[in-house]
């Protein structure tokens, strides 16, 4: 008899844990979906397309960096100029973390490309540090005037392309090396070409510091929807609205020779040489969302 109740003891204790196993396989089945449903919402996030597009002079690589994958496509370019104008890089960094965090801020029939840094042997002048660097790495004194605006062969690039090309360009009162022919350096070629493969919509090159947006042309004039889209960033961002740069003659600008092969592109001037203005350029960037957004 004894043995006859522990048996059915057994029995019942064992399958009240084999019941107890099932609840807890069934209820952890259930915890485990939401989790790979919160996973794959997440995955935009990781959304993002490194390309290297080319190597200065000194062999440092120039990256570019796709969002999305709508067929209208906007350009973002930072650092031209290189360690003279290192605050225009730190916006496209802070572009790119801003990009990862709110993904769903591109519009659904848009992408955006971004080349932060276009002259990084110019930008190693200045700043020593490979890759990305941060305010940290800024040095605390102060350099002579343009240093890091030219690359390792002392063109200036944003003479080298190919709208009205001559070897010698103007910078303020100054002659600078314009390259041996139009696209002669490698980071330019590396825009080129770029550009003509990612085929973007309009081009936005970030320069510090005339607090200013411009428009672009070669020999036609410029183009209607250039001046759409410097008002557009000019109005949601504060930097003034200006058509024709004149402060002295420029050839060989890389917005000239977008304009020449009809891609809208505009110059954003930061306001000084040491700061991001993030408020400002994240509202003229939505501008230009809106502006282009179905
Ligand atoms: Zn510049």
């Amino acid at each position: 008899m004894k043995a006859l109740v522990s048996k059915r003891a057994l029995i019942a204790i064992g399958t009240l844990v084999a019941v107890g196993i099932l609840v807890f396989v069934f209820f952890s089945l259930r915890e485990v979906t939401p989790v790979k449903e919160a996973e794959e919402i997440e995955k935009p996030t990781d959304a993002v397309t490194h390309k290297i597009i080319g190597k200065s002079v000194e062999g440092r690589n120039i990256d570019a960096y796709i969002y999305g994958d709508g067929k209208t496509r906007l350009l973002f370019v930072g650092g031209i100029h290189g360690g003279y104008e290192w605050n225009s890089v730190l916006l496209a960094y802070k572009f790119m973390d801003y990009l990862k965090e709110n993904p769903e801020i591109i519009p659904k029939n848009i992408s955006v490309a971004i080349i932060p840094s276009a002259n990084p042997d110019g930008m190693a002048r200045v700043i020593p540090k490979e890759g990305r660097f941060s305010f940290d790495d800024v040095p605390a004194i102060e350099l002579p005037n343009g240093t890091g605006r030219f690359n390792a062969n002392n063109v200036d690039l944003n003479r080298n392309f190919d709208c009205k090309w001559k070897p010698k360009g103007t910078w303020k009162n100054k002659i600078v090396s314009a390259g041996t022919s139009a696209f002669s350096e490698p980071e330019a070629q590396a825009i080129r070409d770029f550009a003509q493969t990612y085929s973007p919509d309009s081009v936005i090159f970030w320069h510090s510091q005339a607090n200013a947006v411009y428009a672009s042309e070669c020999e036609d004039g410029i183009l209607p929807k250039t001046l759409d889209i410097m008002n557009a960033y000019s109005r949601a961002s504060g930097y003034t609205a200006i058509k024709k740069f004149d402060s002295y003659e420029v050839a060989g600008d890389a917005e000239g020779w977008l304009a020449s092969i009809n891609i809208p592109a505009i110059t954003v001037e930061l306001s000084t040489h040491e700061t991001v203005e993030w408020d400002r350029n994240l509202a003229g960037i939505k501008a230009l969302f809106r502006y282009y957004g179905l």
